[in-house]
């Protein structure tokens, strides 16, 4: 048997096309190919257990192996393999309707992602770096005669009898020239690592070595030997595919230093796990944030079905959960389509909400469940959550229940229990509750004694986020003013009213003043008054200031 034929699509030669589009990201050809192998072995298992396959599935296995010297690589499966009929159907006819419109849509197209997958070219981004692809393949389907494609890269193709004597496919690149360094197999482990590290069927990439012990030596010492076993590249059910209540802590923990070695351990996590209206899973991390925000940003991995497909998650997660790390899988995020799309997208919308809750959520139970742990987690936790309240309303609204500030003395209070705290004593007499803060309590501690002693209440709001959630909190709360510790003289920054305020008529004022005029004015006499602390008066004060202090005492 042998068939020649063209490639079902209109114009001549489609491969240098997608080649030179493609070409910045020319690594994803693996992804694809290896992508397909892990299909067509979750096929065949699906098949065996609806019942439509009855022979042995055998240990499902996908291999690459490259050989240097014939400028190959291969990827071979015991999938379900196909039949030539249906390499005729599923290769030949590449998924979309012309190559006009293929070039008009992507010529100015500066990410492969958005053209694969989208258009079906999984397959043929093998010829991104290889100028003859052949497919050998033998399928489940009974009396199935193996099938051998291959094709040159151009739309000419040749089916052959194959020579698989097992079911599943064996893909075979013949390297190009300018793309020899995929002949290394320290890249391919590199790729592989990169997309493949957490796919559901084990992907074995030559072999490796590993120490194993060998008995006793004459001195009772364990001796050990090289036994070379499979590499196996992957761990095929990583936690988020698993239950929360099958995981402990500490393979939370230990996924975490897988995915980021060198990180300290992170404060908590969330297991995301939902499958309506979406289908999303994940697993998200609180990092102990540094103020170098930036450096921290794009560490959520994003996956599709458990390959790998970017770090870049900007428009899928809301910006300040950015700085979360950790993964999300979700078969619904559409991968393959631009930036703008991806942002009107409802999916992602929705997606974005839900990830928006349960954050709030798990912050509301930490809360709840320990408020001590809470607190101490504060200086770790706040940034985050105010960043996440100046930047989201959304989250405003659930965080301003579960967000704390901290006063000069270092206690705690949520937003409703430090307007209850100060409230009668710094109310205004336009009835605004002022709230005192100091952005930097060794240089404003003059001006934070000075509020104490009027019995004033001081937050401390000393991080980089803080100006603009002091922006935020006077917005959104009624009535509340903010006025920084030293942006006046202590008496200053609450306005009372004068008159309701002041404690002497006018003629018992009168009196005093005239006791006290001789005494005060002159050097080196001291004045003791029940409750007031001679020492802090000057030697000399004017009457005036004299007047003001006694009433101040008084309220
Ligand atoms: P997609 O994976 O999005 O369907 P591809 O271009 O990657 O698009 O693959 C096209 C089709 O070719 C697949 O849907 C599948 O039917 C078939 N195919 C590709 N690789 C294999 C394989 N290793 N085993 C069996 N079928 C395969
Ligand atoms: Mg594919």
């Amino acid at each position: 048997m042998k068939e020649k034929g063209s490639i079902s699509i209109h114009t001549e030669n489609i491969f240098p096309i997608i080649k030179k589009f493609l070409y910045s990201d020319n690594e994803i050809f693996l992804r694809e190919l290896v992508s397909n192998a892990v299909d067509a072995v979750q096929k065949i298992k699906r098949l065996a257990a609806l019942g439509q396959f009855n022979g042995e599935i055998g240990e499902p296995l996908v291999e690459v192996a490259v050989n240097k010297e014939a400028k190959t690589i291969t990827i071979s499966d015991n999938g379900l393999g196909m039949t030539a009929d249906e390499i005729k159907k599923y290769i030949n006819q590449v998924a979309f309707s012309g190559a006009s419109e293929f070039v008009e849509k992507f010529k100015d197209a500066k990410d492969a992602n958005e053209i694969i997958g989208k258009f079906g070219l999984g397959f043929y981004s093998a010829f991104m770096v290889a100028d003859l692809v052949e497919i050998d393949t033998l399928s489940y389907q009974e009396n199935a005669e193996p099938a051998k494609w291959v094709c040159d890269g151009s739309t000419e193709f040749e089916i052959s009898e194959g020579s698989r004597s097992t079911r599943g496919t064996t893909i075979t690149l013949h390297i190009n020239a300018d793309s020899e360094e995929f002949l290394e197999s320290f890249k391919l482990q590199e790729i592989l690592d990169k997309y493949g590290k957490f796919l559901p069927i084990p992907i074995q990439f030559g072999t490796k070595s590993i120490q194993e012990e060998d008995g006793k030596d004459a001195d009772g010492k364990t001796q050990y030997k090289s036994v070379e076993v499979p590499n196996i590249i992957n761990t095929t059910s990583p936690i988020w595919t698993k239950s929360p209540t099958d995981l402990t802590d500490n393979d939370y923990l230990d996924f975490y230093k897988q995915l980021y070695p060198f990180a300290e351990d992170p404060l908590f996590w969330i297991h995301l796990n939902v499958d309506y209206p979406f289908n999303l899973t994940g697993v998200l991390y609180f990092p102990k944030l540094k103020d170098d925000f930036d450096f921290q940003r794009n560490k959520i991995k994003l996956f599709s079905r458990q390959v790998f497909i970017t770090d870049e998650v900007k428009d899928i997660v809301p910006e300040f959960l950015m700085l979360l790390h950790g993964v999300i899988d979700s078969p619904d995020i559409p991968l393959n389509v631009s930036r703008s799309f991806l942002q009107a997208d409802s999916n992602v919308k929705k997606i974005n909400n839900y990830i928006t809750k349960k954050v709030a959520d798990k912050l509301d139970e930490l809360f709840k469940k320990d408020r001590k742990a809470y607190e101490d987690k504060w200086n770790d936790i706040g940034l985050f959550v105010k960043y996440g309240m100046v930047s989201e309303e959304k989250f405003y609204e659930k965080a301003k229940d579960f967000a704390l500030v901290e006063n000069t003395e270092n206690v705690f209070f949520t937003l409703n229990e430090y307007k209850d705290k100060v409230s009668p004593l710094q109310t205004d007499k336009n009835g605004n509750v002022v709230y005192l803060y100091a952005t930097d309590p060794t240089t404003q501690d003059t001006f934070i004694q000075s509020a104490k002693k009027k019995d004033y209440d001081v937050l401390l709001l000393n991080t980089p986020i803080d100006t603009h959630f002091v922006n935020q909190m006077e917005q959104k709360l009624e009535k509340t003013l903010l006025k920084r510790v030293d942006s006046g003289l202590a008496d200053k920054l609450i306005e009372k009213d004068e008159k309701t305020e002041s404690v002497l008529s006018e003629e018992e004022s009168g009196k005093i003043k005239a006791l006290f005029e001789k005494v005060i004015t002159k050097p080196g006499y001291t004045v003791e008054v029940e409750g007031y602390h001679p020492e802090e008066l000057p030697v000399t004060v004017s009457m005036d200031e004299f007047m003001r202090r006694m009433k101040d005492m008084a309220k």
